[in-house]
């Protein structure tokens, strides 16, 4: 049955790459997106097809459509973006949540959070299961993320339990894949733009951090899955890849893919910069049947030969 689906955030790194997979599948899109972090570039395969729609809005304003299904991606997500109008990050959140739950709501229909690792804050507890409530500033540099996030999960199990509506809650640990943003000072394209240029690659702190990264395509894969699954299923649940490595062993890992002569920089770390993340992802594999695919090495050469073909255009 083909569905009519919202996509906010469409024109984003993740959101372009879920309107793809639905359309693939026969669905109809509805991508919503300011262009506040996304672009064109990252639609422009979908944009002659007829039934992709494209409308350019910002969710914290009220949006009035006809859809089936709604994921709700709608929101920058790198420390440099969602950092530079803190205030508007947290209004995309908050407003962003209440906006969609209202339609969601007129309409009957699913709705989908992309949530985030960042609920966790600077986890005290390893690997993070769902049942952890997180150990988050609530006022420092990256709360306006943080609590924006948190506060939209409220949101969601509020209406859930209020109006008895179907949601999907899924904490997303940190992804990357081709229509990464090669400027939006993410680890993963950092160090793949500045390998391929030839210049120093930047390592934060000591490099000793760790983070665990998640190949777009599963990430995807995750997500529509719990779309799909029952109503009772709401989550919270953590998608991600559970393979964890130090930003130093990352480095090493594109350089040598690479084949890069670029030298490493270590430069002052970020304020309330995680040390650790790892997602626990029992649930997922038990209720989606959902497990990664896909290994580091082989993602990072996939998003390697997608910043080399960049560069040549
Ligand atoms: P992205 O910045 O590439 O995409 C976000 C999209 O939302 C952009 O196209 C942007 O223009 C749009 N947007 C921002 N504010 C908006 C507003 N007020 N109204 C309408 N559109 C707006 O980021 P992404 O990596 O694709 O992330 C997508 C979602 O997944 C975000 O909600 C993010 O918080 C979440 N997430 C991503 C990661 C990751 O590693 N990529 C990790 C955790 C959570
Ligand atoms: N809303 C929207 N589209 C709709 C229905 C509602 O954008 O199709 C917005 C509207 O701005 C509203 C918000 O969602 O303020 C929350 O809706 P809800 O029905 O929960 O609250 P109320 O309308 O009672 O404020
Ligand atoms: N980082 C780094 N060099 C860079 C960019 C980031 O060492 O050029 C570090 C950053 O301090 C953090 C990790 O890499 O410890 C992941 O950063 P990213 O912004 O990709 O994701 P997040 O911090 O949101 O998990």
């Amino acid at each position: 049955m083909s569905k009519r689906v919202l996509v906010t955030g469409g024109a984003g790194f993740l959101g372009s790459h879920l309107a793809e997979r639905l359309l693939g599948e026969g669905h109809e899109i509805l991508c919503v997106d300011n262009f506040y972090t996304g672009r064109k570039a990252n639609i422009a395969n979908l944009i002659d097809n007829p039934n992709f729609e494209l409308m350019r809005h910002d969710v914290t304003f009220p949006l009035y459509v006809e859809v089936d299904e709604i994921y709700n991606l709608a929101c920058p997500a790198s420390p440099i973006h969602y950092q530079r109008d803190p205030v508007q990050t947290t209004k995309t959140s908050v407003m962003g949540a209440i906006n969609i739950l209202g339609l969601a709501k007129r309409l009957r229909v699913p709705v989908l959070q992309a949530s985030t690792s960042e609920v966790y804050g600077d986890p005290e507890v390893h690997p993070q299961p769902e049942r952890y409530w997180g150990h988050v500033n609530p006022i420092g540099a990256r709360s306006c993320y943080d609590e924006g996030k948190r506060a939209a999960e409220t949101l969601f199990f509020d209406y859930h339990r209020q109006h008895n509506m179907s949601i999907k809650v899924m904490r997303i640990f940190n992804t990357y894949g081709p229509r990464m943003n090669a400027d939006d000072g993410r680890v993963v394209s950092n160090f793949i733009v500045q390998a391929l240029r030839g210049e120093p690659l930047t390592i934060y702190g000591d490099g000793s951090q760790t983070r665990s990264f998640c190949y777009v395509d599963d990430l995807i894969d995750g997500m529509v899955r719990l779309m799909d699954a029952p109503p009772s299923f709401t989550g919270p649940v953590n998608i991600g890849n559970p393979a964890e490595f130090t930003m130093l062993e990352l480095a090493e890992k594109v350089l040598s893919l690479t084949q890069s002569n670029s030298t490493i920089r270590f430069e002052n770390l970020p304020s309330d910069d995680p040390r650790q993340r790892q997602p626990d992802i029992t649930l997922a594999k038990t209720s989606l049947n959902w497990d990664p695919q896909v290994q580091l090495e082989d993602g990072l050469s996939r998003t390697i030969q997608y910043f080399h073909e960049l560069s040549g255009k």
